[in-house]
C-alpha cells in the first residue's frame, strides 16, 4: 500500500494530532542514493519542503547512519535536530554530543581500522565511534559479501564491537543499545510529541519503525511509519511500514502534501 492509500485513515488521524513531529533518514529516503555517496545531497525541493514543514511541526529531525557533522553540512537547514551514527551522536548548539560510553569504542574501531585490507573499489568511512565499509562501487558486490562479511564479523567479535550490514555497506559499532529506535523514543519525550511520521528505506530504520509502532500501540504517540520503496529494500521494512513511498522522489512528494495538508488543518 502507498502512502496516497492511507491519506483518508492513518495520515487523517494523524493530522488531528497538536504536537507532531517529522523524523527522516537521509540516504535513500531524502537524497537519493547514488554511486559515490560522497556526492549525494537532497533531492531537489526538500530543502526548502523541509524548511516550511518546520513552521507547522514541533519538530523536524534528520536521523542518519552518517556522521552528525556530514549530515548538517549536507543539509544546513538552521533549526532542525541532526542524529547521526544511527544514534550514536547528535549536534546540540553546534557541538557533537556523544555519551562517554560510546566514545571509549574509539579504540577498538581504530584497532579493526588497523586491520583490514580493502580492496579497489571499496571506501571506508571513518565516523570515529563507528566506521562503515561502502562496495556499492565494486563490480561484483556477492563476492565481496562473501569475503568481508564473515571477515568483519569476526573482527567484531575479537574486539567486541557490533557488526551489522545495509544497503551496499558493512559497519562496525559499539554494541551499545542505543539505534535510531532508542532516538526516536527520546524525541517523543522531549518534544512531547502525540504524532509522528517516520521515513526511511534501510535496515537500521527497522529499529526506529519498530519503537514507532510501540509507541502507537500504548497510545503515547500516534506514529505513522513510511518505507521508501527499492530493490534493495531489506523486507524487515515490510513488517513495520505502514505504506510505502515509491522512491524517494514520492518523498518529496509526501513531503509536499503533508506541508499542504498541516496548511490547511
Ligand atoms: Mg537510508
Amino acid at each position: 500500500m502507498y502512502w496516497q492509500e492511507i491519506r483518508s485513515t492513518g495520515l487523517k488521524t494523524l493530522l488531528t494530532k497538536s504536537s507532531i513531529g517529522l523524523i527522516c533518514d537521509f540516504d535513500g529516503t531524502l537524497s537519493p542514493i547514488v554511486q559515490d555517496r560522497e556526492r549525494a545531497q537532497l533531492a531537489p525541493g526538500n530543502r526548502e519542503l523541509l524548511r516550511q514543514l518546520q513552521k507547522h511541526l514541533r519538530l523536524v529531525a534528520l536521523v542518519s547512519g552518517r556522521a552528525v557533522a556530514d549530515l548538517s553540512a549536507r543539509v544546513g537547514l538552521p533549526g532542525l535536530i541532526y542524529i547521526g551514527n544511527h544514534g550514536l551522536e547528535r549536534l546540540v548548539d553546534g557541538q557533537i554530543v556523544c555519551p562517554p560510553e560510546v566514545a571509549a569504542y574509539r579504540s577498538a574501531i581504530k584497532a579493526v581500522l588497523n586491520a583490514i585490507h580493502l580492496e579497489k573499489q571499496m571506501t571506508l568511512e571513518d565516523k570515529n565511534v563507528t566506521f562503515a565499509i561502502h562496495y556499492r562501487q565494486a563490480a561484483d558486490h556477492e563476492a565481496i559479501q562473501t569475503t568481508y562479511s564473515p571477515l568483519l564479523q569476526s573482527l567484531a567479535d575479537e574486539h567486541g564491537l557490533h557488526f551489522s550490514q545495509g544497503r551496499r555497506v558493512f559497519e562496525l559499532r559499539p554494541p551499545l543499545e542505543i539505534n535510531k529506535g532508542t532516538a526516536l523514543a527520546s524525541l517523543v519525550t522531549q518534544y512531547g510529541l502525540d504524532g509522528l511520521v517516520f521515513i526511511g528505506d534501510d535496515i537500521t530504520d527497522a529499529d526506529a519503525m519498530r519503537t514507532a509502532r510501540q509507541l502507537r500501540e500504548q497510545q503515547t504517540c500516534y506514529s505513522v511509519n513510511l518505507a521508501v520503496e527499492s530493490e534493495e529494500m531489506p523486507a524487515i521494512l515490510h513488517d513495520y511500514a505502514d505504506a510505502f513511498a515509491a522512491g524517494t522522489s514520492d518523498v518529496t512528494a509526501f513531503l509536499a502534501w503533508f506541508l499542504d495538508a498541516l496548511s490547511a488543518s
